[in-house]
C-alpha cells in the first residue's frame, strides 16, 4: 500500500517521475527528482513534497 502510494508521486515542480531511494537506513528514504536535482525526504513513511524541505543533490555526486 505504502509503496504503491510512493510510486504514484510525481515531482511538485516538474511533475516528473520520482525515484524512490531506499537505503539500508530506513530513516534516510528519499524521493529524488533527477531533473531538478532535489531529494524530498520521507519521514515516518510520509513523503514531504515541499521544495523548502528538499535536499539539493550535489551535481558532482
Ligand atoms: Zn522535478
Amino acid at each position: 500500500m505504502e509503496v504503491r502510494l510512493l510510486e504514484l508521486l510525481v515531482c511538485p515542480l516538474c511533475k516528473g517521475r520520482l525515484e524512490h531511494l531506499r537505503p539500508p537506513q530506513q530513516e534516510a528514504q528519499e524521493l529524488v527528482c533527477h531533473a531538478d536535482r532535489l531529494a524530498f525526504p520521507v519521514r515516518d513513511g510520509i513523503p514531504v513534497m515541499l521544495e523548502s524541505e528538499a535536499r539539493v543533490l550535489d551535481p558532482a555526486a
